[in-house]
C-alpha cells in the first residue's frame, strides 16, 4: 500500500486516511448517565474498582463447609449452622464441625474447604464426607475475579452489554461518557427515486442512505437524514448549510466524480476547506473530506460498493476518533486465494471474499466473482476484503493474500 506504487495523481489510501485522522477533533463535552442508558456510549474516565469481586470468599457449590484439617482425624463432622446467601453463618465453626452452605453463600469463620453435598452423607446431624478435596475446594476467593483499586475499564472504550454487567457488580449506578455524535446524510441524484416510488426513465432507487444510516446507528451516533437532493446548486447549498449547523460531520454519496462533482466542489469551496482526492483506491476512486464552518464533510462516490467501502475504511475510522472511541483494530489474515484475481498495480483494492475452512483444514478464500462497483451483491455475499496492495498485479490461484475480516459494522 505504499505510496511510491500509487498511480500519478492519486493520494494513497494510507496517506487520505492519515490526512483525514490528523484534522478531525474529538468532541469533548462529557456527560454522566446512569448505566441502564450508557451502552453503546464510548467512556469518558477510566474506572477503576471500589471494590473486590467477589467482595467476600464464597461458596461455588450448594453442600458443606469446614476446615480441611478437620477431615484428617474423621469423616464425620457435626453439622453446627447454615450459611446462605445474603445471610451468613454467624459464628466460628471448630474443629470437628461443618457448616451447611449454598453457593454465592460467606465461607463462615474457620472453614477453608467446601465439599458439594452429592459427595456426603447425611444422619441427623452427623454429615460423613465420601471424598477428598484439596484444601481451598470449591471456594471463590474475594478479589479472584477483579481486585480493589484495578482500572477494570478504560477511556475510549464503547460501553457493551458485558461491560454494563462488570459496573454494576462494582455497584457503579452511572459513568462518564462522550456525547453522541450528530451526522448529516444526503443522497445526491437527479436520477434517485426511494424504494416505493414509481421509477420513470433512467431513474434508480438509492440506496446508499439506507445502508450508511443502518452503519451509523451502529456507531451509535445521531442521524439527520436530509434525503434525496437533486443535482441543483440552490438545492445542495441549502441542504449544506443546514447539515453543516446540526451536525459534527456531514456525509453525501454521489456527485464527486469528474463531470457531475461541479456543484459539491464550488458550494462546498464556498462554504468551508475542501479536498477533492482521487484516492488510489478500489472501489472508490473519487471521495472528497473537508472542514465545513462547524462540522468535516466526507463525500462519498454515488456507486454503492464505493460509498460503502470508502465510508466502512475512511470515514468511519475518522468519525470513531471524533467519538474518542479506541481505533478500530481490524482482524487480518494471511491466507490462501482459490481463484485468480484480476488487478493492475497502482491502487490498493478491498476486492470482496469468501472465507471459508477447505477439507483440509485450513483457511482459503475465494472471490465473490464480478466486482464492479456498482454491484451490492457482490458484497452480501462475501464475509471479508480481499486487500491487495497498491503494487500488486493479479494474483493466481494458490497465491497468499490478505484479507480483512467484516466487522460489526458491515
Ligand atoms: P455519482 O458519484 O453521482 O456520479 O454516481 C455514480 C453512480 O452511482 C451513478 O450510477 C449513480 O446513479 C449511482 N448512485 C449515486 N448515488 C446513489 C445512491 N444514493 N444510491 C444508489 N446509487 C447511487
Ligand atoms: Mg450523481
Amino acid at each position: 500500500m505504499s505510496d511510491c506504487y500509487a498511480v500519478p495523481g492519486l493520494l494513497s489510501f494510507e496517506q487520505a486516511l492519515s490526512n483525514m485522522l490528523e484534522q478531525v477533533r474529538p468532541v469533548t463535552e462529557t456527560m454522566s448517565l446512569p448505566i441502564e442508558q450508557a451502552v453503546k456510549y464510548v467512556l469518558a474516565e477510566d474506572i477503576t474498582s471500589p471494590l473486590p469481586v467477589p467482595p467476600h470468599d464464597n461458596s461455588a457449590m450448594d453442600g458443606y463447609a469446614f476446615s480441611f484439617t478437620s477431615l484428617a482425624a474423621h469423616r464425620t463432622l457435626t453439622l453446627v449452622g447454615r450459611s446462605m446467601a445474603g445471610a451468613p453463618f454467624q459464628g466460628e465453626c471448630k474443629p470437628g464441625e461443618c457448616i451447611r452452605i449454598m453457593t454465592g453463600a460467606t465461607i463462615p469463620q474457620g472453614c477453608d474447604s467446601v465439599e458439594m453435598q452429592e459427595n456426603v452423607v447425611i444422619n441427623v446431624q452427623d454429615i460423613t464426607f465420601l471424598t477428598t478435596n484439596a484444601p481451598g475446594a470449591n471456594i471463590r476467593k474475594a478479589g479472584e475475579d477483579i481486585q480493589q483499586g484495578q482500572t477494570v475499564l478504560q477511556r475510549g472504550q464503547t460501553i457493551t452489554p458485558v461491560y454494563l454487567g462488570i459496573l454494576a457488580s462494582l455497584g457503579i449506578a452511572s459513568v462518564k461518557v462522550y456525547r453522541q455524535l450528530t451526522v448529516a446524510l444526503i443522497a445526491t441524484g437527479d436520477e434517485l427515486k426511494s424504494p416505493g416510488q414509481v421509477l420513470a426513465a433512467g431513474e434508480i432507487y438509492e440506496s446508499n442512505r439506507f445502508v450508511l444510516s443502518a452503519m451509523l446507528e451502529k456507531l451509535h451516533v445521531n442521524i439527520i437524514d436530509f434525503g434525496i437532493i437533486a443535482d441543483d446548486y440552490e438545492a445542495i447549498k441549502a441542504a449544506f448549510i443546514s447539515a453543516d449547523h446540526q451536525a459534527d460531520a456531514v456525509i453525501s454519496s454521489g456527485g464527486v466524480s469528474v463531470g457531475d462533482a461541479d456543484y459539491s466542489k464550488t458550494i462546498l469551496a464556498e462554504l468551508g476547506e475542501i479536498s477533492f482526492w482521487k484516492l488510489a483506491m478500489k472501489p472508490g476512486k473519487p471521495f472528497a473530506f473537508g472542514q465545513l464552518p462547524n462540522s468535516v464533510f466526507f463525500g462519498l462516490p454515488g456507486n454503492p460498493v464505493s460509498a460503502l467501502v470508502t465510508f466502512h475504511q475512511l470515514a468511519l475510522v475518522a468519525l470513531t476518533k471524533m467519538q474518542n472511541a479506541d481505533h478500530l483494530k481490524r482482524t487480518t489474515l494471511q491466507v490462501t486465494c482459490i481463484n485468480d484475481l484480476k488487478k493492475s498495480p497502482g491502487r490498493v483494492d478491498f476486492q470482496r471474499g469468501v472465507l471459508m475452512v477447505n477439507e483440509a483444514g485450513d483457511n482459503v478464500v475465494s472471490s465473490t466473482g464480478a466486482q464492479g462497483s456498482g454491484m451490492l451483491s457482490s458484497l452480501a455475499r462475501a464475509n471479508c476484503y480481499i486487500v491487495l496492495p497498491s503494487e500488486q498485479g493479479k494474483v493466481i490461484a494458490g497465491e497468499q493474500v490478505t484479507v480483512q475480516l467484516f466487522d460489526q459494522y458491515l
